[in-house]
C-alpha cells in the first residue's frame, strides 16, 4: 500500500538523519476510525510495510503486530486534533538536548511559524511524564493546544504533526534545525532576539505565498 511505503520511507529518512537512535521514535498516519503506526521494537532497517500496525482510534490493534510503545501519544493527538493526519515523534539530538533542559524554542527565526498559528508562535516543552504513558499523551496534547503543530517533550524528544505525512516530517526536521540555532546562540552566550508578533504574522503570510506544505 502506497501510504505504508511512504510511512516506512519517512522512518528510514529520519533514522538516517540520526533522529531515531536505538530504534526510538515512531510515526503514524490517520486512517478512517483509527491510525496505522510503526511497530514496537523493530529496527527501521529491517522493517517492512507489512510490519506497520493498524489500530482503532482507542489504540486497539486491528490485526497482528504490536504497535509502538507510544501508541497512546498518537491516539490522543488524533482524538484532540482533527487537523492532524500524520504524527512524527523523534529523539532528534539537538531538540532532545533542549528538551532535557525543559526549555522550549522562542520565535528567533521566522521558520518557527510553520509550527504555530497567528498569535501563538514558539515551540513549547511539554511537562515531563514517563514514556509510553497516558500522562505523557495528555502532557503532549496540552502543550500542542488547538493550534500548535510541534512540541518538545521534557527529557525525551519531539512531536510534530501535519495535514500530510510530508509536512509532519518536514516540521520534525525544522524543529531540530531551530533547536540547533537556539543552542548555538546559548553556547556562544549571545542573547537571542525574538521576532515580534508583527514580524511573525508577516513571515507566516509570506510562507503561505510560497505554498507551505501544511
Ligand atoms: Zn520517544
Amino acid at each position: 500500500m502506497p501510504d505504508r511505503d511512504a510511512l516506512l520511507a519517512a522512518c528510514r529518512l529520519l533514522d538516517a538523519a540520526g533522529f531515531m537512535p536505538q530504534k526510538s521514535g515512531n510515526l503514524s498516519l490517520r486512517r478512517p476510525g483509527g491510525f496505522v503506526i510503526t511497530p514496537s521494537g523493530l529496527p527501521y532497517g529491517a522493517m517492512t510495510p507489512a510490519d506497520l500496525v493498524e489500530c482503532a482510534s482507542d489504540g486497539t490493534p486491528r490485526g497482528a503486530g504490536r504497535p509502538s510503545s507510544e501508541w497512546r501519544l498518537h491516539a490522543a493527538i488524533y482524538r484532540a486534533r482533527p487537523d492532524a493526519q500524520a504524527v512524527v515523534h523523534t529523539h532528534s539530538p539537538r531538540a532532545t538536548a533542549l528538551a532535557c533542559a525543559r526549555r522550549g524554542i522562542p520565535p528567533i527565526h521566522y521558520m518557527i511559524t510553520l509550527a504555530g498559528a497567528e498569535g501563538r508562535y514558539g515551540i513549547p516543552c511539554a511537562a515531563h511524564a514517563t514514556f509510553g504513558t497516558e500522562a505523557l499523551a495528555e502532557a503532549c496534547v496540552a502543550a500542542l493546544g488547538t493550534e500548535l503543530r510541534a512540541t518538545l517533550l521534557a527529557n525525551h524528544g519531539v512531536v510534530a504533526i501535519g495535514a500530510t505525512l510530508d509536512s509532519a516530517v518536514a516540521l520534525g526536521r525544522e524543529v531540530e534545525n531551530l533547536a540547533g540555532q537556539y543552542l548555538d546562540l546559548l553556547a556562544a552566550r549571545l542573547e537571542p532576539v525574538p521576532l515580534d508578533a508583527g514580524d511573525l504574522a508577516e513571515a507566516a503570510a509570506q510562507l503561505k505565498g510560497y505554498g507551505r506544505p501544511v
